[in-house]
């Protein structure tokens, strides 16, 4: 083997240290070599190879497998920190943990297009190398469509959607209906159902570039839906720990109002981020996300979406003259029109956003707060398994 290609091998080692640091799971191939190049020098491997077995270790663990003093470990992990590759924060006892992130879901790939950055080669090669990931994963995915997706359509929520307050043409807020069933049950206390409350509830908010966005830029396929680009909000540790970093920035709530303004504007759909997916836990960040450049759309989904929501739109036939703007703004197709002309929604498809109601001319579109759904839709099978 000569000299490169021991290099390479131990590049893909590292890859599947990386791939198995939970996430989502990459292709450990040439690309994803390429890929962390940009991340890794060859002096890094032997620190990312050390998270082999523990993805999490203390400062004292580290220096045990890594072979390293403590300034060396210290200085190591602030540095691939801020490229995304390590999280370093203390836990709750004020113990400093070191955690190899993923690739994707959330990690390196999050971390480096959430910060500013410039439109040099660089970069786009970095966002095409990622596209050609992304590419490859869901060959794999529809490659074993039968067989792979309903695992993957059980997969817990990934997000959960706090909807718009309120319809742009009447300036009133929109009307929420109550299933009273909702009284009886388990759900009866929700986590924050507007974003406002969320803002008021935080008083760290830290402000990021959409990487999804940044990413699409990168790659020549521009947003079509805004040209907002900073919309990500995290809060409390996850602001402190992302400004820190600086893939982000401390905003007031003054700032973030106006944002989110804005974004309901643009006609972004508001979802919240919990710890673990634990939507009884406070929430870590809100993402105000357009249709044609989140991956976690309909648009550009390569395993099912999971999404948890209070709220369902129900359509008045009475009000609606069936002009199609909920159709148009819609993310998820779930709003249609009907042989009469009408509009109409598909339960299923329905993640609760608010954006028909928001948007429709003759405000004839409510909100049910009801139970918890977990909506999850899954990507078309291009091909045969
Ligand atoms: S999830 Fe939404 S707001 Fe967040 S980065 Fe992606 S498109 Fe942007
Ligand atoms: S936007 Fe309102 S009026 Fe127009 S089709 Fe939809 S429900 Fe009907
Ligand atoms: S019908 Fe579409 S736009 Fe309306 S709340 Fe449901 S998912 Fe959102």
């Amino acid at each position: 083997m000569t000299q490169e290609a021991n290099i390479d091998e131990k590049y893909k080692q590292a890859g599947h240290v990386i791939s198995s640091a939970g996430g989502t799971p990459v292709p450990v191939n040439d690309t994803l070599v390429k890929l962390l190049k940009y991340f890794l020098g060859e002096e890094d491997l032997d620190f990312v190879l050390a998270f082999r077995e523990y993805k999490s270790q203390t400062l004292d663990q580290l220096k045990e497998t890594t072979g390293l003093s403590e300034s060396e470990v210290v200085e190591k992990a602030s540095k691939l920190a801020s490229r995304g590759v390590i999280f370093n924060q203390p836990n709750r006892k004020g113990t400093m943990v070191y955690r190899l992130l993923p690739l994707l879901n959330v990690g390196t790939f999050e971390y480096m297009f959430m910060g500013k950055i410039e439109h040099n080669e660089r970069n786009r090669q970095i966002s095409a190398l990622f596209d050609q990931l992304f590419e490859e994963l869901e060959d794999i995915v529809q490659s074993n469509y039968d067989s792979l997706m309903p695992q993957l359509m059980q997969a817990p929520p990934v997000d959960r959607t706090v909807p718009m307050a309120e319809n742009k043409s009447t300036g009133q807020p929109i009307k929420i209906m109550v299933d009273e069933s909702v009284e009886e049950s388990a759900d009866r206390i929700l986590p924050a159902q507007q974003v406002e409350a969320l803002i008021e509830k935080f008083d760290e908010i830290a402000l990021g570039y959409c990487f999804c966005r940044h990413h699409k830029d990168l790659s020549g396929q521009p947003c079509k839906q805004t040209d907002l680009r900073e919309t990500c909000f995290t809060f409390g540790k996850s602001a402190r720990y992302t400004s820190e970093q600086g893939f982000s920035r401390m905003i007031s709530k003054q700032e973030a109002r106006e944002i989110l303004k804005r974004s309901e504007a643009d006609g972004l759909v508001h979802k919240a981020y919990h710890p673990n997916f634990d939507i009884s836990k406070d929430e870590t960040s809100v993402c105000n996300c357009c249709r044609c450049c989140c991956g976690n759309s309909v648009e550009n989904m390569i395993a099912p979406i999971s999404n948890a929501t209070n709220f369902l739109a129900v359509i008045d036939p009475e009000l609606c003259v069936g002009c199609g703007t909920c159709v148009d703004e819609c993310h998820t197709y779930a709003a249609y029109l009907g042989d009469d002309g009408k509009a109409q929604r598909n339960e299923e498809l329905c993640i609760g956003c608010g954006v028909c109601a928001a948007f429709c001319p003759e405000n004839a579109i409510s909100m049910v707060k009801g139970p918890t759904r977990i909506v999850r839709i899954a990507p078309k099978k291009k091909k045969a398994s």
